[in-house]
């Protein structure tokens, strides 16, 4: 007979966290226990702790719910599940990994309505949303999105698809995994274990003649070698990399085997970011920059801020003192003296002393406005590895 379970449990649990802004749910199973966190911007949090019944149950019902077989306790599985909340379709992205003390569960709210769809609303000073802007209306060689691990990527890239998805385009992605699923837009799915991996996506894209192509993200050689020929063969491309800046994203071309006169060829504009926690609105105070919030932008060459805010915690803020998050941005818009200087093999270093010389944002100079004007905090900096290290000391 089959077992019977009651959604409701589940079901508690995906709107308790839609409520609370989870991006994330962790059921983690404990030596006696069950602990729930939810990840709010960025930092997850214990809800409660469930007593191993109850924690066995849930976790029951979440792998019936899923779709995942009751008899998968060796493997990691991944599930897409679909639930109807409060009249909304929302998707969730369920992850089962055997532990030793249990299975742990991990939830993906993938919910449409937090994407941001508007370029207006990452957090980007004006010349760089215009600088977007104008790259997405032009459609003038690849834009390159950077940035570490949960630093926003992803929402700039959709952004831009928003901006960029009408009738008269044809916009093919190659991505791992497709989180959202965007109207209008041709969206391909990498599947190693099928044979499609990013290389093989990225050709079979190209054959099918798009207006822009996107590939979410770069991480080998030849994924990187297929988007930067189809930029120079006159495709537009925009991808996302892992780089720690906007000048080491040239490095990491390089080491993937890429020649300067193709890297140069190619770019057009450069973005790097993080993702920062907002000082809640409600309790923020400003106040004048304490010592230690001067130095921190005197250390690594800037003028310090005058003012600087912070946030005890409220009601509003659930007592964290943040509230939300925004991106930082540098965001390089290449020019002569920069493809002269990657043509010329320059390294980082001198690309990022050249840049520095020209009105571009970097990721400091962006931060030190935010802080000034008291939508983030330099802990909050520290935390997201916003200060980078050879400007440290
Ligand atoms: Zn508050």
């Amino acid at each position: 007979m089959e077992p019977e379970f009651d959604h409701s449990d589940e079901e508690r649990l995906l709107l308790e966290a839609i409520e609370a802004r989870a991006t994330d749910i962790h059921i983690d199973p404990l030596t006696e226990a069950y602990c729930v966190r939810f990840r709010i911007d960025g930092i997850l949090r214990v809800r409660r702790t469930l007593s191993r019944d109850e924690g066995e149950k849930l976790v029951n019902q979440i792998k019936a719910n899923a779709g995942i077989d009751p008899g998968t306790v060796f493997h990691p599985v991944g599930m897409r599940e679909k639930w109807n909340l409060r009249g909304e379709s929302i998707d969730f992205r369920v992850t089962l990994v055997p532990c030793v003390s249990g299975p742990k569960i991990a939830i993906r709210v993938l919910d449409l309505n937090r994407i941001e769809r508007r370029l207006s609303h990452l957090g980007l000073q004006d010349q760089d949303r215009e600088c977007l802007e104008r790259w997405a209306s032009e459609l003038n060689g690849m834009i390159l999105v950077t940035g570490p691990t949960a630093s926003g990527k992803t929402s700039t890239v959709y952004a831009l698809l928003h901006d960029l998805a009408n009738e008269s385009r044809h916009v093919i992605t190659v991505e791992d995994p497709v989180e959202y699923e965007i109207n209008g837009i041709n969206q391909i799915q990498v599947d190693e274990r099928h044979g499609v991996d990013f290389a093989e996506g990225i050709r079979a894209s190209l054959r099918l003649d798009p207006d822009c192509l996107m590939v979410g993200e770069i991480r080998e050689a030849e994924a990187a070698k297929q988007s930067v020929n189809a930029a120079v063969q006159g495709h537009v491309v925009l991808a996302t990399m892992h780089s720690r800046d906007a000048a080491s994203a040239i490095t990491r071309l390089r080491n993937f085997g890429l020649h300067d006169h193709q890297i140069s060829a190619a770019l057009g504009v450069l973005v790097n970011q993080r993702l920062v926690r907002k000082l809640c609105w409600e309790c923020v105070e400003m106040g004048d920059a304490t010592e230690k919030e001067r130095s921190f932008f005197e250390r690594r060459g800037l003028s310090a801020p005058e003012r600087a805010g912070t946030a005890p915690g409220c009601d509003a803020c659930d007592g964290v003192g943040y509230h939300g998050r925004t991106g930082i941005f540098e965001v390089w818009n290449l020019q002569e003296p920069e493809y002269d200087a990657i043509l010329k093999g320059k390294d980082e270093r001198y690309l990022r002393e050249e840049v520095d010389k020209e009105d571009y944002t970097s990721l400091l100079s962006d931060a030190r406005a935010k802080v000034e004007s008291g939508v983030t905090s330099v802990a909050e900096l520290i935390r997201t590895h916003t200060d980078l290290p050879w400007q440290a000391g």
